[in-house]
């Protein structure tokens, strides 16, 4: 029998496992899904579905085997000893921008390496994460120096980012690349895997970013930040999490919240994660193992290297 929205819906949405990556949204053909705050919801009944069972199938949390998806994105499966617990990799180093007009989380690598894929013509743009004056999380589609670096910097809340390519697919782009953290990543190689048409041949790059944890936009932003502490989000300049804190950056000062304070925030599908590094993604970045203000770079893939080493040649980091 055709799995449809409703086990989605029952197995995945309403057991909280949810990560609202936006995937089946992206790829519903008719556009049925929406987001409503802040999970999927189809507006139409079940009649409209008939033999159609791809948000089901698409939906990363129905369970695949990264196996697959490793041997066909790496050529390679996992070497004993080596790749247990970063996954498989090439390289791993440090790194930082060169680019002043560039103002990332950590490093700037991302932006940069962006910024170089479009220059270069590997891309015709990215699916980004930006967000609006009181930090409230969207899918962004850039497709110049300015759309790519505008969207940089870490926003500590949930997003839809995966909608975006459905949105690069309408405005027309060929060649996308997804920047995202694991969950977003393991949704965009599933989609990859299974060769989802029109969606998955777009999708040329994949960045991934270290991801431990993430938070429910109303309740850290709305219910912590804005009503218990008394901060206007949009007075709020960086957000960073440092050893066991979190760092809010307002007026030049820094205010600093234990990571256990808000804790009843974190979105419920980060409990069982499976990755914090990005396994699944060509070029993995974090902060975590580099000085502050540089990036940890953990190159996965033939595509990531020859883009990676291209960058590096440029001088531009
Ligand atoms: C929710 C979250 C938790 C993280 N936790 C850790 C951690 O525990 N340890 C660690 O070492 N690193 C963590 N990181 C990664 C770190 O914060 C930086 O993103 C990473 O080091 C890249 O820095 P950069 O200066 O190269 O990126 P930049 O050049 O600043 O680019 C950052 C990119 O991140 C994307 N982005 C921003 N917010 C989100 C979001 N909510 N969802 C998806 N994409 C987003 C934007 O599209 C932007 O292009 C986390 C990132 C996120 C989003
Ligand atoms: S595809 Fe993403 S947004 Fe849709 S149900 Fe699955 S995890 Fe949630
Ligand atoms: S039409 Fe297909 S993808 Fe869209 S909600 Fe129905 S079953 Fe899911
Ligand atoms: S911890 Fe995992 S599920 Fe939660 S936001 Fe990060 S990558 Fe997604």
């Amino acid at each position: 029998m055709t799995k449809t929205w409703l086990e989605l819906l029952y197995k995945v949405i309403k057991r909280d496992i949810c990560t609202s990556c936006g995937t089946c949204i992206a790829a519903c053909p008719p556009d049925f899904i929406e987001m409503v705050r802040g999970k999927p919801k189809r507006a139409i009944k079940r009649a409209a579905c008939e033999n159609c069972e791809i948000c089901y199938v698409v939906c990363p949390q129905t369970g695949f085997d990264t196996r697959d998806i490793e041997s066909e994105f790496f050529g390679m499966k996992r070497r004993k000893d080596k790749d247990e617990h970063i996954g498989i990799y090439r390289r791993i180093l440090t790194a930082k921008t060169k680019d002043k007009r560039i103002k990332g989380q950590d490093g700037g690598i991302v932006t940069s390496i962006l910024t170089h894929a479009l220059e270069e013509h590997i891309i015709d743009g990215a699916i980004l994460t930006g967000s609006d004056s009181v930090w409230m999380p969207k899918p962004v589609v850039a497709r110049s120096y300015e759309e790519v670096v505008g969207p940089s910097g870490t926003k500590y809340s949930i997003s839809p980012t995966l909608v975006g390519v459905r949105d690069a697919l309408r405005k027309g782009l060929e060649n996308i690349c997804i920047v995202g953290t694991c969950c977003h990543v393991r949704a965009a190689r599933l989609m990859q895997f299974l060769n989802l048409e029109p969606l998955a041949r777009s999708i040329k790059l994949v960045i991934g970013l270290f991801c431990y944890e993430n938070f429910d936009y109303q309740g850290l932003m709305r219910g912590k930040i804005e009503d218990e502490l008394g901060f206007k989000p949009e007075e709020i300049s960086k957000f960073e999490v440092e050893g066991n804190e979190f760092l809010i950056h307002l007026k030049g000062k820094i205010f600093r919240v234990n990571l256990e304070d808000i804790e009843e925030y974190v979105h419920p599908s980060c409990a069982i994660c499976p990755d914090f590094v990005n396994e699944l993604a060509d070029i993995s970045v974090g902060s975590v193992g580099s000085p502050e203000g540089w990036s940890t770079v953990i190159i996965r893939s033939d595509t990531g290297e020859k883009i990676f080493s291209a960058l590096e040649n440029s001088g531009m980091i």
